[in-house]
């Protein structure tokens, strides 16, 4: 007798449950940034990626309007046909200027410029290698390529050397690695990377996500914090984060692009961006260059922030990045962790496998633009008032040891 569908959902998910890795939705309605509404109850949040508090500005709203009004919603057809709207060419021609690539591709999201780009590039014949904490969208990008996938260990770049210098392939080779690593808020070694990839002729694409709109003087993200500009570079990103609207990018090359629009499957099977989001999108590029208080009080945050979590005991970096991951092992720790920010009035959610190695669950605190000092201080009590209380919660005693 065949299997039964039924028999395999319900042994997945109580599985799931068993390891303390079950998942559910819940609603998440926005107040005025940093506060959100949960069942009803006012909860201050440090769980967003809208680094720069840019989802909720009425700049972003009356840009979305006006593009609806005037051209409309819906593209009606993948960009190839007829879904390619003026907003989202413009937006194409900002984002290559602010990236100083030759032009850009914009994608639905982040996660199908990942998957599209990266599969378009790489081939059977070529080969991949990739930092083993690069997001899942790149991962699913390297899979779909059917190229040979080397993984080097997060951040090492003489294991990438080594990769490097070894086995040969008939076809080209791609490195690629997160600008930002987003669960761990650390910046890649891209100098080192970069280096290297000159000196074995291999194609560098770096995703920065988290980096744009965030890091380097004019918020042009982790090349520019890193001090490496190269337009041979291909750059990833999106307009979901620190930018505040939706949408995924690639600048590059001119020449990069002009294969991608033909090659990027993502691209070409979907429909094209709304002209609203990208009106959107368009104004929150706007801002980050306009606007450079957003980034440098977001980055004094950063430090208040970073500095009383390494007080209280926990092992952070030094990067500038609004990401702070408070590493607390197990899934079912971590959970309960969270648990106990939320009856305080703190949403910051447990972050388990898959989206981090096993016994590295964690609680992925983020910080935006919108937090004021008091945010954090509050923020930095109720951690205190978990981690003192240890003893009263023995679940947490191998934790912060
Ligand atoms: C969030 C994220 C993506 C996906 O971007 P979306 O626009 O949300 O689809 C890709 N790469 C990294 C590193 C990310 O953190």
């Amino acid at each position: 007798m065949a299997a039964s569908w039924d028999d395999f959902f319900e042994d997945s998910l109580s599985a799931l449950k068993r390891q303390g890795r079950y998942r559910s939705l819940r609603v998440v309605d926005a107040l005025e940034p940093p506060w959100v509404e949960v069942n009803g109850a006012r909860l201050l949040q440090f769980a967003s990626n809208d680094y720069l508090g840019l989802a909720q500005d009425q700049r972003l709203r009356r840009a979305a309007e006006r593009a609806a009004r005037e051209i409309g919603l819906g593209s009606g057809a993948s960009r190839l046909v007829t879904g390619n709207n003026s907003e989202v060419s413009r937006l194409e021609a900002e984002v290559a200027a602010f990236k100083h690539t030759e032009a850009a591709l914009i994608f639905p999201t982040g996660y199908s410029a990942n998957v599209g780009v990266i599969s378009a590039l790489a081939g059977k014949n070529d080969r991949i290698i990739s930092d083993r904490l690069n997001h899942a969208s790149i991962v699913d990008g390297c899979r779909l390529s059917g190229a040979q996938i080397d993984i080097y260990p997060h951040g090492d770049v003489t294991a990438l050397r080594r990769l490097l210098a070894g086995t040969r392939v008939s076809g080209r080779t791609l490195v690629v690695t997160d600008g930002v690593f987003s669960m761990d808020g650390d910046v890649a070694p891209i100098p080192e990377i970069h280096a290297l990839c000159r000196d074995y002729g291999a194609l560098l694409l770096i995703d920065d996500a988290h980096g744009t709109g965030v890091l380097g003087e004019t918020g042009r993200g982790s090349l520019e914090y890193r001090g490496v500009r190269d337009a041979s570079i291909v750059q990833i990103g999106t307009f979901s984060k620190a930018l505040g609207s939706l949408g995924g990018f690639v600048a590059a090359r001119r020449v990069v692009i002009d294969y991608l629009i033909n090659k990027a499957r993502t691209q070409i099977y979907s429909t094209g961006m709304p002209a609203p989001v990208a009106a959107g999108a368009r104004e929150g590029l706007a801002i980050v260059s306009g606007q450079p208080e957003l980034r440098l009080k977001l980055a004094a945050l950063v430090r208040r922030l970073r500095n009383g979590i390494r007080t209280l005991g926990f092992s952070v970096g030094d990067d500038p990045t609004p990401i702070i991951p408070l590493v607390i092992g197990g899934d079912e720790q971590a959970v309960r962790f969270s648990e106990e920010l939320l009856r305080a009035g703190v949403l910051a959610p447990a972050i388990r496998p898959p989206s981090v190695p096993p016994e590295q669950s964690r609680i992925r605190l983020s910080l935006t633009a919108a937090h004021d000092q008091e945010h954090v201080d509050t923020l930095l009590n109720t951690l205190e008032t978990i981690v003192r209380g240890a003893q009263e919660r023995p679940w947490l005693m191998t934790a912060s040891s």
